[in-house]
């Protein structure tokens, strides 16, 4: 099967400054990819342009052999996961895992009772069976990001881009969160970016870490090689004293 996303040469600049400097990284079907790197890195901005929500300047993403400037934003199919929840307040849990469903054009509009047999399939799949009728309010940190995960998944999403989901909840939860969501990744074998800068979490979780440093990849690879061989200064340092 070919290459999932491709990421080739992407120059993305903000007014004068160059968020990112030429980025090129290929991610393959079902790989979870984590972003790693400090503040201000570009993490997000990658993550925004393989989603359309930014344009780079030079350089171009492909799903599969297809290039993403030919695909409008619907078409592109993202489940996207934010650290801060994005869930709809004054929608219970099932509206908002139904929101992507019900949001797509007539013709490819589930009828409601499959939205109603996807949704319930989805909560059992986070682990959350049967709390279609909750409102977020009543849910923990850790259950709505679950939630979130949900909705995002309702779509079928070619990628799912998480960006530093599990960053807003405390370390206890995180660590739990993070063994789930390795899990559910196999499980469903989703092409996955996530985004961190936490490098426990990137190390643990990822198939592959690609490290950022000022807009440039460092360096792409197992967490094994990476913090075995880490390929430059800054990929040393970064990784700590532990090498
Ligand atoms: P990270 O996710 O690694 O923290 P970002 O991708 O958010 O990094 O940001 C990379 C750089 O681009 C930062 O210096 C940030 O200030 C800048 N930047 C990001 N978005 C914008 C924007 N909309 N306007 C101006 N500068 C931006």
């Amino acid at each position: 099967m070919s290459v999932a996303v491709t990421i080739e040469s992407v120059e993305k600049r903000f007014q004068n400054f160059p968020a990112l400097r030429g980025v090129s990284l290929d991610i393959q079907p079902g790989e979870l990819v984590a972003l790693l790197g400090p503040s201000g890195s570009g993490k997000t901005t990658l993550l925004r342009v393989i989603a359309g929500l930014e344009q780079a300047e030079r350089g171009r993403v492909l799903f599969g052999d297809i290039d993403t400037r030919d695909l409008s934003l619907r078409d592109r199919r993202i489940g996207f996961v934010f650290q801060h929840y994005a869930l709809f307040k004054t929608m219970t849990v099932g509206e908002n895992v139904a929101f992507g469903l019900k949001s797509r054009p007539r013709g490819e509009r589930p009828e409601p009772a499959e939205i109603r047999r996807r949704v319930a399939e989805l909560l059992e799949l986070i682990q959350l069976p049967g709390l279609e009728k909750r409102y977020p309010s009543q849910l923990s940190g850790g259950q709505r990001q679950r939630v979130a995960l949900a909705r995002a998944l309702a779509i079928e999403p070619r990628v799912l881009l998480l960006d530093e989901p599990f960053g807003a909840l405390d370390a206890k939860v995180r660590k739990e969160l993070r063994a789930w969501l390795r899990q559910l990744h196999q499980r469903t074998g989703h092409t996955t970016v996530f985004v961190t800068h936490d490098q426990e979490e990137a190390l643990e979780l990822a198939d592959r870490v690609a490290i950022l440093s000022d807009g440039r990849l460092e360096q792409v690879g197992s967490p094994d090689d990476v913090y075995d061989h880490p390929a430059t200064p800054f990929v040393c340092e970064f990784l700590g004293d532990a090498n």
